[in-house]
């Protein structure tokens, strides 16, 4: 028997890298500002616990488009590296800088920043080109290096006379990913994946108008000067502690992310947890009215203010995708499928902790001003509702805050509710009997006859009603539903005893033949005593199991 390894060489694996890593083409520049971003904060830390004593200053990164020589510049002022640190942290593929430095710094740097991860955001950077340089001068006083690569194994390494510190990388953009070198296209990208991150990102420059100098003429055209293009904001509200942040600190920040949404949210909920996993965040409560589905994608995920995804499946529960957001969470594992990820034991613990979070805010929301919450209710209630379905945990604390809206409009708990019947609304099995509506107009007379008899009536019009009634049934001891127009409700115990027929013995019957030849009989029933008491003759009823039966 011999025995043997797989030879991997390096040959092999390269152009695996470039065409597989990432599906997206366009990351390459998210990891690439990433990089830059992790320099900066290295550098930001050595400097705050005194193990580095340089001017730190106000680093920016910056992006710069040479389109006569199709090159991509990101051009950043962080640590910098030596030529012998180039060796390491880029010749290794999938050595990871970052991870090495967390590990160094273990306790200090633990809330850094630090994005890295994997060791193999830098390559991404030849999917796009053709040829990739580093120039990099370390703050160590060493001179600075300049490497060269055009995506074969084979590179060069030579010193270089940059002297200021930092980093610059410049991509040599391949013919086929030309749309890199537009500028529109470039901002697109910087909007999409960094306009949260940490560090200041400077993209070309814009015209700032400034105020009119006290003597100008009416005429006199306002001053203009030309500042730096920064393109994003490094403190996002969800980074700050909610005690820090007014009402309207949460709505500009809502604005800032959905620029071209008017309507401004119900309410927020702030998620600020760091054991045992670390996660922040922000949730939006958007009107949501009758048109859920129509909302998803819109919670953005993030990693330490880099933007990743605005696809939270499996991350967030489903029921709270109609929500709108950002998580921020370094915890959640992100080269990892879809379905990997639903097996993920931190996956899990997060989203249980959403829904928990969701759920006491709704409850403080409830127990602080019922009144506001009423207000709410048909804002939110196909959430909560849906939630019920789908989480038997947020069901458990939904039960005790989720209304039940009467057709005389006031709002009672399930507690409430069958406080108020229990005496008044049981059949001939002692169930408590809730008697709904689904429609105010066309129930209207059967409403109206549940009401003379004393009966509350509740309207219940969300579109997934009849699960929320199976599972209220399914989960509560001896209760039933039944919708007004249900043959049995007049069994009731508190049946009106007075009412007196208008119709004498023989005209009931007469009608009721009448009636019941044109009105299928194993479908409904014909009713004449029920509706003498009010201005209906008569009532068709249906059993309650065959109303469902169709739904
Ligand atoms: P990761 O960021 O996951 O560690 P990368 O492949 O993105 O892996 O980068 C590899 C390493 O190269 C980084 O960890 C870092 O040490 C070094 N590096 C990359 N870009 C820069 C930069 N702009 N400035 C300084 N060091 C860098
Ligand atoms: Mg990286």
């Amino acid at each position: 028997m011999a025995t043997g390894s797989i030879n991997v060489s390096v040959e092999n694996i390269f152009p695996l890298i470039k065409k597989f890593l990432y599906s997206d083409h366009e990351i390459f520049l998210r990891e690439l500002i990433s990089n830059a971003t992790d320099a900066t904060l290295k550098l930001k830390h050595l400097t705050s616990i005194g193990e580095v004593n340089v001017e730190y200053g106000n680093p920016t990164i910056e992006v710069k488009i040479d389109k006569d020589k199709k090159q991509l510049h990101i051009i950043d002022q962080g640590i910098g590296m030596t030529a012998e640190e180039v060796e390491k942290y880029i010749n290794q593929v999938a050595f990871s800088g970052a991870e090495e430095f967390l590990e160094k710094y273990k306790d200090s740097a633990k809330d850094s920043g630090i994005i890295g991860h994997f060791g193999l955001g830098f390559y991404s950077a030849f999917m796009v080109a053709d040829k990739v340089e580093i120039i990099t001068k370390s703050y160590k006083d060493e001179p600075a290096a300049h490497w060269i690569c055009d995506g074969s194994p084979t590179y060069s390494i030579e010193a270089h006379d940059k002297t200021d510190r930092g980093t610059e990388i410049i991509l040599h953009i391949g013919e086929d990913d030309v749309e890199f070198l537009e500028d529109s296209k470039i901002n697109e990208l910087l909007v999409k994946y960094n306009k949260f991150m940490p560090v200041a990102i400077k993209f070309g420059t814009k015209t700032e108008t400034l105020p009119k100098p006290e003597d100008a003429k009416e005429e006199d055209p306002a001053p203009t000067q030309e500042v730096d293009n920064i393109i994003n904001n490094p403190n996002p509200a969800w980074t700050k502690q909610p005690a820090d942040l007014q009402d309207e600190d949460y709505k500009s920040f809502y604005r800032e992310l959905y620029p071209m949404q008017f309507e401004e949210p119900l309410f927020n909920i702030h998620l600020n947890v760091d054991y045992p996993f670390n996660l922040t965040g922000i949730l939006y409560f958007p009107k949501l009215g009758q048109d859920m589905g129509m909302q998803k994608d819109k919670i953005q995920l993030y990693q330490n203010q880099v933007f990743v995804t605005d696809n939270v499946e499996g991350i967030v529960p489903e029921f709270l995708t109609m929500l709108r957001g950002v998580i921020d969470s370094p915890d959640i594992p992100l080269n990892v499928s879809r379905s990997y990820l639903q097996a993920d034991g931190n996956v899990k613990k997060i989203s249980s902790y959403i829904t928990r979070k969701v759920a006491d805010k709704l409850n403080s929301m409830f127990k602080n001003n019922r009144e506001d919450f009423e207000q709410k209710w048909n804002d939110i209630k196909i959430v909560i509702e849906y939630g019920m379905l789908s989480e038997e945990k947020f069901f458990e604390k939904a039960d005790k805050f989720a209304l039940y809206p009467t057709v005389d409009d006031t709002y009672l708990t399930f507690e409430e509710l069958q406080e108020k019947i229990k005496d008044s609304q049981t059949d001939k099995d002692n169930k408590t009997v809730i008697l709904y509506a689904s429609n105010k107009d066309e129930q209207h007379a059967y409403i109206t006859a549940a009401k003379d008899k004393g009966y509350e009536v509740l309207l219940l019009d969300s579109p997934i009603v009849s699960h929320l009634i199976q599972k209220l049934e399914t989960s509560k001891e001896n209760i039933s539903f039944a919708r007004v127009d249900a043959d049995h409700i007049d069994n009731l115990i508190k049946k009106d005893e007075e009412t007196i027929s208008k119709l004498s013995d023989e005209e009931k019957e007469a009608l009721k033949v009448d009636l019941e030849k044109v009105v299928p009989k194993e479908k409904y029933t014909v009713q004449l005593e029920a509706m003498d008491s009010n201005a209906s003759p008569f009532m068709i009823t249906q059993p309650e199991f065959m109303r469902r039966m169709k739904e």
